[in-house]
């Protein structure tokens, strides 16, 4: 099969033909048919998450049909399409996941950073922590399995604030944005200063107002979610929120924080962050898409270009979410 690999952090991904993977007993092998690129992804080529598996397939936001599966799978069957997220295996026993905190797991592993994952033609995945993927076709469906459930736990962490702000609006944001025009919360949206064309998407997709991190917002914010990868971002945002509202940051790496004055922080604001998915976040945010009529904004790649796409990433230079098509 072709596959895109990374064999050291910090170099570009290898074009590599390479065996078809056997499923194990609760495996499926599963032929992708499109895979979105996550920021994640961006973080494990660049070396800024510790550990990854390597030589290392990325990718875990797959869509794709299931073609062959294992002695003990019960829940697929051949032909089915099913979704492949970032939550690839839990223990099942430690103290998280017995609390309905599998996101926590000790000993969680991820797709596409310790379990190779989706830039490929075939990939294979524990059926437990596959879903089935019905009314949404293949590319549209992609990024709901990272941008849409990541940024559905993110905005589950603000509660019931009614006007939320949103920092960086890219892949999780414009499926956030539809959610929250579905439950009738309101929306301001802040991007990198001056970005004119990511602005403009954003009212597209229900934004009140749209302006520039640097700008402060017409109304202070009831909450407020952030998805940039940007330290400085989290005292502008705590800045911008009212008294007792809540910050949430949505990603799995951030530059450092800059120190900042207590009293943005006091008068009882709330600064948490939000890591991985659990199997309940995926059934909700799931059946809340179809309900909500989510659709997703995305510009496709062949798998050969993933490297191009990852650089259309970093530099902001796409709108909504990139998808690789083997
Ligand atoms: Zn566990
Ligand atoms: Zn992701």
């Amino acid at each position: 099969m072709r596959a895109q690999v990374l064999t050291a952090a910090g170099h570009p991904l290898a074009a590599t033909e390479l065996p078809a993977p056997h499923p194990g007993p609760q495996q499926l092998l599963i032929g992708v048919r499109a895979c979105a690129v996550c920021r994640t992804d961006l973080h494990v080529v660049d070396g800024e998450l510790p550990d990854p598996k390597l030589p290392l397939i990325p990718g875990h936001e797959i869509i794709g049909i299931v073609i062959e599966k294992g002695k003990s799978v019960d829940r697929f069957n051949l032909g089915d399409r099913v979704g492949v997220p970032w939550l690839g295996w839990t223990c099942g026993v430690c103290e998280y996941c017995t609390s309905g905190r599998e996101n926590l797991c000790d000993r969680a592993r991820f797709t596409g950073y310790q379990i190779d994952g989706g830039y490929a033609e075939l990939t294979v995945a524990d059926q437990r922590y596959c879903f089935a993927i019905e009314r949404y076709g293949d590319v549209e469906a992609a990024p709901l399995m990272c941008a849409g459930l990541i940024g559905y736990r993110t905005l589950r962490m603000a509660g019931d604030a009614r006007l939320i702000g949103i920092y960086g609006f890219g892949a999780a944001a414009h499926i956030v944005a539809q959610v929250m025009r579905h439950q009738g919360r309101r929306l301001f949206a802040f991007t990198r200063p001056g970005d004119a064309g990511a602005q403009e998407f954003a009212r597209s997709l229900g934004a009140e107002w749209a302006g520039g991190s640097d700008e402060p917002p017409p109304e202070l914010l009831d909450a407020a979610l952030i998805f940039a990868p940007v330290g400085g971002l989290v005292p502008a945002a705590l800045a911008a929120t009212k008294k007792g509202g809540t910050v949430v940051s949505g990603g799995i790496h951030m530059s450092d924080i800059p120190s900042f004055p207590y009293r943005i922080l006091w008068e009882e604001r709330v600064l948490r962050s939000v890591a991985n998915l659990t199997r309940r976040d995926a059934e909700e945010f799931l059946a809340l898409a179809a309900e909500a009529g989510i659709r997703t904004e995305t510009v496709t790649y062949p798998l050969a270009d993933a490297n191009r796409a990852l650089a259309d990433l970093r530099n902001g230079a796409l709108q909504g979410a990139a998808v690789l098509i083997p």
